[in-house]
């Protein structure tokens, strides 16, 4: 899996090894595409990817949105614009 924010296949969050999922940080039919070309893309456990308080839970908002922002500072950080960023993902999170 192509990630720029880790190279551990391990929970982003957590850092439990076993079992963990794949998680595209911009999802929707769009940006999926988007974060595997850019490896906006994390391992999380099954807790922090689908539980109540995981990306995709009721609770979740606030990882959602760090995750998130954590993918656009690591974009900016390997030498990108804010403005590419926006241009591939349609938004500005930071
Ligand atoms: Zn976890
Ligand atoms: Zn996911």
């Amino acid at each position: 899996m192509k990630s720029i924010l880790q190279n551990k296949k391990r929970c982003y969050i957590c850092g439990l090894y076993n079992p963990v999922e794949e998680h595209h940080i911009f999802f929707g039919t769009a940006n999926r595409k988007v974060s595997e070309q850019q490896g906006f893309k994390v391992f999380l456990c099954q807790e922090h990817h689908r539980g109540t308080l995981g990306v995709h839970g009721k609770l979740g908002h606030n990882l959602d949105l760090r995750l998130k922002m954590d993918a656009e500072k690591k974009f900016i950080a390997k030498g990108n614009t804010k403005e590419e960023f926006i241009s591939l993902i349609g938004k500005n999170y930071l």
